[in-house]
């Protein structure tokens, strides 16, 4: 037996006026979606524990089975984990453009190269031996502080103060939020020579690195991870999955999606236990583009699960399916409320459609995120 998840990021809305009082997944076209909550059993689940901030990083953990309350110490020392970077402190350095405000927390979708000459040069200009940028993947890189700060900062993350004041958002806290300040201001005068995409950086979500328990000791299967974002990569690597490369990834709905079916079913065949994760239908809902996410959606199911059920052997697979959290296009950011999840491969119940409300009056009810994988494995945890 096999088992795949598929997490479509940011998937879950809330009901929209403009759509009759419907969410995007109610309006959107999407029959193999559909057939797997149909032909499966679905609920609703809380990915994101209370007191937590409702990033990717923590649902995601939630999802596959890591207590974030006893091992999440912050995004950034996540994505350190997919670079292999060992330091005392890593914190989250976008790639950002302001005014006075947050204009755009993504630094106009900068590419990759791009990104990488901006960070080399912010390392060749810094005033400091014990910081160190690294590049990620566009505006998602990264800042390593290699000297024992204690950790007494507040950060804000750049996504969810879109057009607002910076000043009033600027890292709080002691030493280290005084260090975190004076480079930021320093990023302004240094960006503009490499670079108009962005004009500062916006550095949070830090904190040690992290150490999680293994997936294949906690369930006893060999995973594999396929994702857009680095953050994942974090999380594949502090679990001991494979991290499956896919060239031409984007991050976004022009993704190379063949490459994403392709990478998924040749894991599937050497792994017990899949993951795949996508970034675009979240970056849309990011942008509050309304027409954008029920097309992202669409998308999806067509040229990810369609084709993913068409060629994988569905009698030996079992399908988890859910986005990690809502990102409601109103808020155009997400929000710690239960995501619809559907499981193929057991019982089925009667719900015959993938939504936020009809998943609801699933079987398994309104769980608690923690729990999804032993019921979607059918196994304790050891
Ligand atoms: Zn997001």
């Amino acid at each position: 037996m096999k088992f795949l998840v598929l997490i479509p990021d940011g998937m879950a809305d809330w009901r929209i006026e403009k759509l009759g009082n419907r969410t995007p997944l109610e309006v959107a076209e999407k029959p193999n979606l559909d057939f797997i909550a149909k032909e499966g059993s679905c609920g609703s689940a809380l990915t994101v524990p209370k007191g937590f901030e409702p990033g990717s990083d923590v649902a995601n953990l939630t999802i596959l089975g890591v207590d974030v309350r006893k091992y999440y110490t912050g995004r950034g020392p996540i994505e350190a984990l997919a670079s292999g970077i060992n330091a005392n402190l890593v914190f989250r350095c976008n790639l950002v453009k302001v005014s006075d405000l947050m204009l755009d927390y993504a630094g106009g979708r900068i590419t990759d190269e791009e990104a990488k000459k901006v960070i080399e040069h912010l390392n060749s200009n810094k005033k400091h031996d014990f910081v160190k940028f690294y590049p990620g993947r566009s505006y998602r890189n990264l800042l390593a502080i290699n000297r024992d700060f204690e950790y007494d900062v507040k950060t804000y993350a750049p996504h969810d103060i879109q057009g607002k004041k910076i000043s009033e958002f600027m890292p709080k806290g002691g030493k280290i939020a005084e260090l975190l300040c004076e480079l930021m201001e320093w990023s302004k005068d240094v960006l503009p020579a490499v670079t108009d995409k962005a004009n500062m950086i916006w550095l949070w979500g830090g904190g040690k690195i992290p150490n999680f328990p293994k997936f294949s000791a906690s369930f006893g299967l060999r995973g594999a991870m396929i994702s857009e974002v680095d953050l994942l990569k974090g999380i594949a690597n502090g679990l001991g999955f494979e991290f499956v490369e896919v060239e031409g990834l984007t991050g976004y709905v022009d993704t190379n999606y063949r490459g994403l079916v392709k990478a998924t079913l040749k894991s599937l065949e050497k792994f017990d236990f899949v993951a795949l994760h996508t970034e675009g239908i979240d970056e849309v809902s990011h942008e509050g583009d309304l027409e954008g996410k029920i097309e992202a959606i669409e998308i999806y199911d067509e040229k990810i699960v369609g084709k993913l059920l068409d060629k994988a052997d569905l009698d030996e697979l079992k399908v988890l399916l859910l986005p990690d959290h809502p990102t409601p296009i109103e808020l155009r950011t997400h929000v710690a409320e239960s995501v619809p999840f559907a499981i193929y491969g057991y019982e089925k119940d009667d719900v015959k459609t993938f939504s936020e409300f009809a998943c609801a009056k699933g079987r398994y009810g309104s769980i608690d995120g923690l729990k999804l994988m032993d019921l979607f494995l059918r196994r304790e945890k050891t």
